[in-house]
Formats: C-alpha cells, sequence, structure tokens
C-alpha cells in the first residue's frame, strides 16, 4: 500500500495539502482514543436491559461491546458519549451521565 510523505507536513502550504491529508492510512480508528471529547458517558441498567442489541447495531462507533450475544460493556477509548444507544434503547436501560459525576446507583 502506498504511503504519503508528511515528513514536511509544518511546512506545507494550503494548496499542498492532498484531499484527506488527515488520515494518512485506512483502517486505523482503533489506534487513536477517541473518547477524550465526551462530555457524557452511557450506563446500562443490567435489570433493565433486554438484551435486544438494537444499542450494539446503532452505536457509530462501534463501542458497545457485546459477547455471547449480550451487551456486556462500552469501549470508553472510542465512545464520543453522543447519546445514540440511550436513544434507541427501547427499555429505556441506558442513562447517560455527565463525565467527573457520580455514577447513579444501579438496582
Ligand atoms: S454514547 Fe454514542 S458512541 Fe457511546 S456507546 Fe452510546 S451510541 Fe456509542
Ligand atoms: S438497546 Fe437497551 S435493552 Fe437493548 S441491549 Fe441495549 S441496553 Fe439492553
Amino acid at each position: 500500500m502506498a504511503k504519503w510523505d508528511i515528513s514536511r507536513i509544518d511546512e506545507w502550504k494550503g494548496d499542498e495539502f492532498p484531499l484527506g491529508a488527515c488520515i494518512p492510512e485506512s483502517g486505523n480508528s482503533r489506534d487513536y482514543v477517541t473518547g477524550g471529547w465526551r462530555s457524557e458517558r452511557p450506563v446500562r441498567d443490567d435489570a433493565k436491559c433486554t438484551q435486544c442489541l438494537i444499542c450494539w447495531i446503532m452505536c457509530p462507533d462501534s463501542a458497545v461491546v457485546a459477547a455471547g450475544e449480550k451487551v456486556v460493556d462500552f469501549k470508553l477509548d472510542h465512545c464520543k458519549g453522543c447519546g445514540v444507544c440511550a436513544n434507541e434503547c427501547p427499555a429505556d436501560a441506558i442513562t447517560m451521565v455527565p463525565e467527573g459525576c457520580e455514577l447513579p446507583e444501579v438496582k
């Protein structure tokens, strides 16, 4: 696979940037921690969850972790806190909680 020479990228003028120069290689999203700008995190209530897997299907960042056909966790390194999973959950089992706050007690 051809690679771009970006060794002088700091010196490039505006018209020297090739299209998409910000991502020099494809398939690298898992190498970057993109959850850093999240302001809210999803918290799943296991008692309410029916394991329908809709959140796993709908998450735009593949940040819902499923194992054995069950949702088990969120990949917070990649979850951007968009709230799609909470919005789409038919059982209202996911709550978006502000970062930096104590997590709610799940009964
Ligand atoms: S908040 Fe958004 S990115 Fe995070 S797990 Fe839910 S749908 Fe995925
Ligand atoms: S969408 Fe809601 S009920 Fe369905 S698996 Fe996810 S958390 Fe559980």
